[in-house]
């Protein structure tokens, strides 16, 4: 069992909007493409071009469409990706210390070296945001681009995360969430963002701002959903799609 450092004053994460994701996986895509060739053993894919295509995402985006039954459907587009919990089960349950979170900011971290490709980070982790690479048999997770965000050789405006730097629609936003006067923790608190899945009480670091509901209400943000209390995944999504 790997221990957590104490909480860290920096919590450097993502919020993404909701509102304004289209779907178009260009942060999957970016991701992919920077996290293939810098931080640890590139990202493997298993019959790309075949019936049965499967391979190592450290981001993905997942799409519900809703039907009311009142008005024409609606799309919500879910990124989903690792949180960078406070606290992180997928750490604390490590047999030999390999998952790690950062004292000095906070991301959460896998020592390819150390893992044993055991997977009990992944059945820990309850926003499924763990990706066994079966080529190289470790586990994989976004890094939150570490190997940009510090990286003095790139231009000022790159030192984010890819998907960050590549949405279209400015849907990601990357920053310091233990700092409340920092411009994601004031974007967070202007639009409800919430927490996903709070009563796992893993303290997830990321934020989500909540999709803006149809209709007559159009321009009022839902309801914060902190508050929502959802058996899991899938019960979290029913409750949010309920609100359109
Ligand atoms: Fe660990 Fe999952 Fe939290 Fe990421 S989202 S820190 S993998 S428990
Ligand atoms: Fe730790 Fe690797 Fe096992 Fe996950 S798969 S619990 S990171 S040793």
């Amino acid at each position: 069992m790997t221990a957590l450092p104490p909480p860290s004053k920096v919590k450097l994460g993502l919020v993404i909007d909701l509102d304004t994701c289209v779907g178009c996986h260009a942060c999957v895509t970016a991701c992919k493409g920077w996290n293939d060739q810098g931080y640890g053993a590139p990202l493997s894919d298993q019959d790309a071009y075949g019936a049965e295509p499967c391979g190592t995402f450290l981001n993905r985006v997942h799409s519900y469409e809703l039907q009311p039954e009142d008005g024409p459907a609606e799309v919500v587009n879910f990124p989903r990706s690792c949180l960078h919990c406070d606290n992180a089960p997928c750490v604390t349950v490590c047999p030999t210390g390999a998952s790690y979170k950062r004292a000095e900011d906070g991301i959460v971290l896998v020592n390819e070296d150390a893992c044993i490709g055991c997977g009990l980070c992944a059945w820990a982790c309850p926003y499924g945001a763990r990706e066994m690479d079966a080529q190289a048999g470790v586990m994989k997770k976004c890094t939150l681009c570490v190997d940009r965000i510090y990286n003095e050789n790139l231009p000022e405006e790159d030192r984010v995360p890819a998907c960050v730097r590549t949405c279209p629609t400015g849907a990601r936003h990357f920053g310091d969430l233990g700092d409340p006067a920092s411009a994601v923790s004031r974007l967070v608190a202007e639009r409800g963002g919430f927490e996903l899945m709070p009563e796992m009480g893993t303290a997830p670091v990321n934020r989500y701002l909540p999709p803006r509901a149809k209709g007559a209400a159009a321009t009022a943000p839902l309801a914060p959903l902190v508050e929502e209390r959802a058996t899991g995944l899938a019960g979290w999504l029913d409750r949010l799609l309920e609100r359109f």
